[in-house]
């Protein structure tokens, strides 16, 4: 069966064809680098992450990039207000980017592009738009003429004279209101409150609008017509509408095939963000001990055009499934017997897992297949009937899902510390004279260094703890 994916432009799920056979070309709208990340934002790059894994695991090549927006108005703001010059403040904030990615286990794109080192593109691309008669310029700052443009509204799907003042007027804000549809900014003339922050270049004394950035970055390095562009659903508009308009008017080509959007997350029926003050980031919730991989689950396990509201309760189920699969992957690598090779169940756990991905991404459907697939097999280990090779080969079928979505992994440091192992061995000492008080104490000092004790026939297991409090 064929890969499909929902279409924002079409409102319709497509059969998915890249330009060239067996390669994808994707651009995925990055960070705004003024400040951390919050975990909403991080629902769009994990989608974006479970995309391209997906990808991979069958078969496509896949170039992503993602960029970098250390230019714009929030960026500017957020240099007049501390006084920090723009390079150091967006330096520290792309270090901290990148690290979140790596604690929520986010492969890495082939490309981070930073605005700032495609000024010379962003220009040539308002030339080509001004040669071509898509401009005016007003004060010394260049608009894109959206009546220039009449598929404009393509994606989000309304049309300019329906809006409520039609498309009069302009726009010097980098993000406004869907019901304004206005003449945007390409290049902006410098004022005063940009301070430092500036290019002398053909187009006058300035900087370039959010838009042209990733038009001019996206085109650059992947061509001027590519197979996905994807982003969170505010993006849709203004933003993806004026990348068509800016891409299209200066190529004549069509700009992106598919264009993927996923919902928001939210709090309490309100989108996380950092306007609203309801957001949580990254590190404050590894900070207060909640685990990464759980968040991880929390973000990805919800399909990604599914509303997803976040909540501690979610976190706790999170870590019970991961809790579930760390316990089948340690039985599976226990397994000693001769039955059932499991061929055929692990055919059909990656056969529905793989189709269910394969239809924009059904995660949720994806994840009901595994955990199928655990329950039934956790049966025939309780009742001796797994081969040594069966369990081997779940152990690698576990692999193969984990490399789709990041969430099936062995437990990362499963290695005892001998001073662990040392107390373990000390806690049977005193079971075994009876002193259970000893016991039990040395046991609380496992438990409070995240290690638990479980007593098997064979002798005590001892295991990490994955739940680091709640
Ligand atoms: P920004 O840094 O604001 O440009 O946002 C970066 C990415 O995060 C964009 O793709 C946004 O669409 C996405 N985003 C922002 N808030 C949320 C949210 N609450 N849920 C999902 N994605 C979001
Ligand atoms: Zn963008």
């Amino acid at each position: 069966m064929a890969i499909r994916f929902y279409n924002t432009l079409t409102r319709a799920k497509e059969d998915f064809a890249p330009l060239a056979p067996g390669e994808v070309r994707m651009y995925t709208c990055g960070p705004t680098v003024y400040n951390f990340a919050h975990i909403g934002n991080f629902r769009a790059y994990i989608f974006e992450d479970l995309l391209r894994r997906h990808l991979k695991y069958r078969g496509f090549k896949v170039t992503q990039i993602m960029n970098l927006t250390d230019v714009e108005d929030k960026v500017i703001r957020a240099c007049r207000e501390t006084g920090e010059p723009r390079e150091s403040l967006t330096k520290r904030y792309i270090a901290a980017f990148f690290e979140d990615l790596d604690t929520l286990g986010i492969e890495r794109a082939e490309q981070y592009p930073a605005a700032t080192d495609y000024v010379p593109e962003m220009v040539a691309l308002i030339k080509t738009l001004r040669e071509r008669g898509h401009t005016y310029e007003h004060r010394g700052s260049i608009y894109f003429k959206l009546d220039t443009f009449p598929q404009y509204g393509r994606l989000s799907h309304f049309r300019i004279e329906d809006l409520k003042d039609g498309a009069s007027g302009r726009v010097d804000l980098d993000e406004y209101d869907p019901e304004s549809a206005k003449d945007f900014a390409l290049w902006k003339a410098y004022v005063p409150e940009d301070g430092d922050i500036y290019w002398e270049t053909e187009l006058g004394k300035g900087r370039p609008g959010w838009h042209i950035e990733c038009s001019a970055m996206s085109m650059k390095l992947l061509g001027e017509s590519f197979d996905i562009h994807t982003g969170g659903e505010d993006n849709m508009f203004p933003h993806h509408e004026n990348e068509i308009a800016q891409s299209e008017a200066a190529t004549g080509k069509p700009f992106v095939r598919y264009w993927l959007h996923c919902r928001h997350l939210m709090v309490e029926g309100r989108k996380m963000s950092k306007s609203l003050g309801n957001f949580h980031t990254l590190r404050d919730l590894v900070e207060r001990g909640y685990n990464p991989m759980a968040i991880r689950w929390v973000l990805i396990a919800t399909h990604y055009r599914q509303p997803n509201n976040f909540s501690f309760d979610a976190l706790e189920a999170a870590n019970e499934s991961l809790q579930r699969i760390q316990d089948f992957r340690r039985r599976l690598a226990d397994v000693r017997g001769s039955g059932s090779d499991l061929r055929e169940e692990m055919a059909a756990c990656e056969t529905a897992f793989g189709s269910a991905l394969d239809d924009d991404l059904n995660v949720s459907a994806g994840l009901a297949a595994v955990f199928n697939f655990i329950r039934d097999t956790n049966k025939l280990i309780d009742e001796d009937a797994i081969s040594k090779a069966g369990a081997a080969g779940a152990l690698a079928l576990l692999d193969r899902l984990h490399s789709v979505t990041g969430l099936f992994a062995g437990a990362k440091d499963d290695a005892v510390p001998d001073e662990i192992q040392q107390l373990v061995l000390e806690r049977q000492k005193a079971r075994r004279a009876k002193n259970f008080a000893q016991a039990d104490a040395i046991r609380e000092h496992l438990t409070a260094a995240g290690w638990i004790v479980e007593d098997t026939p064979d002798g005590p297991r001892v295991k990490r703890a994955l739940e680091r409090v709640i």
